[in-house]
């Protein structure tokens, strides 16, 4: 018999032995503030979906209009007959949205790293990335050949360390292309809720001569005054020359974008492999997206956006009125580390250390009807397993007490 089997049990073993065995757990319910999970109703902290707009009437109106006229699949990919319309609105509809000339949009956010990145750099580049960005970028960065440098979380000085080493490294006389290094972070960063300085970073990428690409995947919909993201609050948009995020967090749909110059997208159509070597999503995915964007941008938007940072200062203002200091230091440091306003962010990460100590706390938390996820590695280090609170606009005030009471509680056994 192939020793296939076998073999993988033993390496799921040794995983479950290290506390990281993951499972799935079937949702029967949309997504929103209650999901049903098991048979039984919990408060979901878990979801992206920081305005509650993926059960949204508007964007369910918008998908299945999409479905009726444009069917259910695109048929194939978007260079070979599957550009279909609602692609194009979309684009458009980002374009104007993030003010950028242009748009580009792919079937998922990983998507959109690894076909932009692979797209722009080769071996002769250098990517300089945050040590906390994404997997997407992780990948990408390997995927692509080039050198691959990685800065401690937000440090300047580490950064410019990097950037002077590579400006060393390049010369101006190699022939075409000319090697180039590229700087990636995120905005408002996954798995910490904190924001990187992209002021600063900006002026040390324009310093070098680098390039800057910025994933706003936990920004898109929430920061600025038209909510584009963390670089519109920093009025940094248009000197940044990629612009990622992604259709399925706060825009409650599906996809990824990147957004900036005409010829950044012409050159992405033309070689990022990811976008021409893939069926392009289904149109109800671009349609819901689109009126995502739309009502992002509305007034509806902009309650819905201020309702998010209202259950934010409820949960900050909840743990200080608990007996529990440990637990109002730890969602204090968390809360308030969007460094450049008093605006907090809607990722709380409750950092336990171990892994079993983790999801022994998610599973505590799941016996009171809470529903708040234990991270570990891979997603983040070994040795820094947390509870990763989420808080959408759709979450009521007494939901955000439940969570403060059960946190302290949890809080408190772990100190
Ligand atoms: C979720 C996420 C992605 C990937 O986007 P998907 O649309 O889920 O594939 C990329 N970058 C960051 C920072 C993310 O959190």
């Amino acid at each position: 018999m192939s020793t296939f089997d076998p073999e993988l049990k033993a390496r799921l073993e040794a995983i479950r032995e290290q506390g990281l065995l993951r499972e799935l757990r079937r949702v029967d319910s949309p997504q929103g503030q209650r999901i049903r999970i098991g048979g039984r109703e919990l408060i979901n902290f878990s979801s992206n979906d920081y305005l509650g707009l993926a059960n949204h009437p508007a964007l369910k109106e918008a998908a299945s209009k999409a479905v009726m006229e444009f069917g259910a699949g695109a048929g194939a990919s978007r260079l070979i007959c599957g550009s279909l319309a609602p692609f194009h609105e979309l684009e458009e509809t980002l374009a104007a949205f993030k003010g950028t000339e242009a748009a580009l949009t792919f079937s998922t956010g990983y998507a959109t790293a690894v076909g932009t990145i692979t797209a722009l750099l080769g071996k002769d580049d250098i990517i300089i990335v945050d040590k906390l960005v994404h997997a997407s970028i992780v990948d990408a960065a390997k995927l692509s050949g080039a050198k691959l440098r990685v800065f401690a979380h937000n440090d300047l000085n580490d950064l410019e360390d990097i950037l002077r080493w590579a400006a060393k490294r390049s010369s101006p006389q190699t022939p075409n292309p000319r090697p180039q290094t590229l700087i990636v972070t995120e905005s408002i960063f996954s798995m910490d809720g904190d924001a990187a300085p992209l002021r600063e970073i900006l002026a040390l990428k324009e310093k070098y001569g680098a390039w800057l690409m910025v994933d706003e995947a936990h920004a898109t919909g929430l920061y600025g005054p038209h909510r584009r993201g963390l670089a519109e609050q920093l009025g940094v948009s248009d000197r940044i020359e990629i612009q990622m995020g992604t259709l399925g967090k706060a825009l409650g749909a599906s996809g990824g974008y990147i957004c900036g110059s005409r010829p950044l997208v012409d050159f992405l159509v033309n070689r990022a492999r990811s976008f021409i070597f893939s069926t392009a999503p289904v149109p109800a995915a671009a349609s819901a997206a689109t009126a995502a964007i739309q009502l992002v941008q509305s007034s509806e938007g902009q309650s819905q956006s201020e309702l998010l940072w209202k259950r934010a200062e409820q949960l900050s203002a909840g743990t200080r009125s608990t007996a529990s200091p440990t637990l109002t230091e730890k969602i204090e440091s968390a809360v308030e580390r969007v460094p450049t306003s008093a605006i907090p962010s809607p990722i709380v990460p409750l950092i336990l250390g171990d892994e079993s100590a983790a999801v022994a706390a998610a599973t505590q938390l799941r016996d009171q009807g809470l529903f708040v996820p234990a991270i570990r590695y891979p997603t983040v280090a070994r040795g820094s397993a947390r509870l990763r609170i989420t808080l959408t606009a759709a979450h009521s005030n007494d939901d955000i007490g439940a969570l403060v009471s059960a946190l302290s509680q949890i809080v408190n056994r772990n100190s």
